[in-house]
């Protein structure tokens, strides 16, 4: 492609480890440097989402109205947009929850197994949950599914790589599942 690749990468329910796994791109980083340009991300102080980016990263599920409100805002301003790890791709972690309702999971938490005296859930600090952790597909249209806990950096450089080079994501062989 001509110009610089605009990228965002996103943090919705995650740990940032996929974020670190973008960072270890290491050297190979550096080198696809002068082909991107990071438009927005938790690595970069932008507080708002830009009006357009080629591609989009979201780690994490969708757990809340916030998460689900951001990955809206962000798939509408997004030419592609890829479930970065396995949160992303079928909600892992945050989803280990989807057997309980809200109210059970935070008397779980809080009361039964509080590390010192149980007290009912603060008020705030916690945000509204949605009723279940989504993986990405189930909110919005996912184009590249990239899986791991977290995913490989050479599968970031692999996705990142066939977008500066016109290919087709849905064509990707390897990086594609579900
Ligand atoms: Fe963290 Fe793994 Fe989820 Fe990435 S996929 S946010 S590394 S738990």
């Amino acid at each position: 492609m001509s110009g610089r690749l605009r990228v965002a990468t996103v943090w919705l329910d995650g740990c940032s480890g996929c974020h670190m796994s973008f960072l270890d791109m290491d050297e190979l980083l550096l080198e696809l440097a002068p082909r991107l340009e990071l438009a927005y991300s938790p690595l970069v102080d932008r507080k708002e989402f830009p009006d357009r980016v080629d591609l989009a990263l979201l780690e994490g599920a969708v757990s809340t109205p916030e998460d689900e409100a951001k990955a809206r805002l962000v798939r509408a301003h997004s030419r592609l947009v890829v479930a970065l790890g396995d949160c992303a791709c079928q909600g892992n972690v945050p989803a280990l929850r989807n057997r309980l309702d809200n109210e059970q999971l935070l008397d779980l938490v809080y009361r039964q197994q509080a590390d010192g005296p149980a007290a009912a859930p603060p008020d705030r600090n916690v945000p509204p949950l949605l009723t279940h952790s989504l993986p990405l597909h189930r909110v919005i249209a996912v184009d590249l599914f990239l899986p791991g806990c977290p995913p490989p950096p050479a599968a970031i450089v692999r996705a990142l790589t066939a977008v500066l080079d016109g290919e087709t994501l849905s064509e990707l062989p390897t990086l594609k599942f579900g």
